[in-house]
């Protein structure tokens, strides 16, 4: 193998020699009590991690993290009704144009991708008894923009409606609350450190009612089903079985080093990094009080296509990200959510210092 590289990227990650090896657990059937008993362990070790197992459910998707946000987007709005859709970034847009792509109603309350939602035009929009549920992404990956979940899930849980949390890049990352969250949408390959391939729900009672209303809008992505195949022990269709291995030799880990101090390490690596970025004369697109603990967006520096650093960078074993849409020009994105160590992440600020310096 050529030299390993150091994956800077918000997804798929680096994950850790013990991950990589769960692979190789070997081969099973999923009709077989070998994968129910798989199944089962990682749907503990998974509320287990997030303390999450006396109000929720865990329900797994193959696929990528898309595939469960698009499932719970579709199962999780009754017949008739409407699902409203906080919009500050790529996520946030692309839950509406899930909605939209089942003709499901969509109310979209947009903001700048460097701004909180509006508050009060939420509350009006969730105001309408028509509306279902609200959809929020926790992370929006597009920046590294952390949105307000327990105001905006107040707002929700008020009027009665289900909050559906994108939290694809935020659980494991960020603190959450997720006794405020009906439907918690999350994959196997960024903050938890396992591999692409699963993705899933964190699922209240509320949530699993809900579906049990809701019409079937699609046969693969039909959250129902597959809660109701895990119950009974086995999923409707093959799902990625040595990826649940990986995942759960990701969530011992996870579990061993802690959730609190999981989230520590990550948020020290990304403080790290933005001084040194500072130091290096780069300026972060986003004000301090918006910022995650696992993404950094940069301006571009002067004299510099996001093309060309990226190959610099990528010589010399790094993988950094590009902006999105209307960012592509202007920024880059370096995410810290993967088993990498902070002597990679020293050697990193120091190629980037002498390159651009
Ligand atoms: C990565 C990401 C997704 C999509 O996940 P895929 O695994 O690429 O399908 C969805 N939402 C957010 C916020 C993400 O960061």
């Amino acid at each position: 193998m050529t030299t390993p590289l150091v994956l800077l990227n918000p997804g798929p990650v680096n994950v850790s020699d013990a991950v990589r090896a769960a692979l190789g657990n070997g081969d099973l059937c999923h009709r077989e009590p070998e994968f129910s008993a798989l199944l089962a362990s990682v749907a503990a070790k998974l509320l287990q991690a997030f303390s999450a197992g006396d109000t929720h459910e865990a329900v797994f998707v193959t696929g990528s993290g898309t595939a469960a946000v698009e499932a719970a987007v579709i199962s999780l709005v009754r017949a008739d009704r409407a699902i409203a859709v906080v919009d500050n970034g790529v996520y946030g847009a692309r839950i509406a144009a899930m909605a939209r792509a089942h003709s499901i109603e969509t109310r979209v309350i947009r903001s700048g991708w460097s701004e909180r939602p509006p508050e009060e035009e939420v509350a009006r929009v969730l105001d309408d008894p028509n509306v279902d549920a609200l959809a929020l992404v926790h992370h929006e990956t597009t920046t590294g923009l952390l949105n307000p979940v327990s105001a905006l899930a107040r707002l929700a849980r008020e009027r009665g409606k289900l909050l559906l949390l994108d939290t694809v890049s935020g659980l494991g990352g960020e603190e959450l609350d997720l006794s405020l969250v009906d439907a918690a949408v999350c994959t196997a390959n960024k903050c938890l450190g396992g591999l692409p391939g699963v993705s899933f729900v964190l699922s209240s009672r509320a949530a699993a009612l809900r579906m049990e209303e809701a019409p079937t809008r699609s046969l693969y992505l039909d959250l129902k089903g597959y809660a109701r195949g895990q119950r009974s022990g086995s999923p409707p269709f093959t799902p990625a079985i040595q990826i649940f291995w990986a995942l759960e030799a990701a969530l011992d880990e996870l579990l061993r080093e802690t959730l609190s101090a999981r989230i520590a390490r990550f948020r020290a690596v990304s403080e790290f990094l933005r001084r040194r970025f500072v130091e290096t004369g780069l300026e972060l697109y986003l004000p301090p009080e918006l910022r995650s603990n696992t993404i950094t967006t940069v301006r571009l520096p002067r004299g510099w296509t996001y093309p060309e650093l990226h190959d610099a960078l990528k010589r010399e074993g790094f993988v950094i990200y590009a902006g999105q849409g209307k960012l592509e020009r202007e920024i880059f994105r370096v995410a810290n959510m993967g088993a990498v160590s902070m002597s990679e992440y020293q050697r990193f600020a120091n190629r980037l210092a002498s390159l651009i310096g």
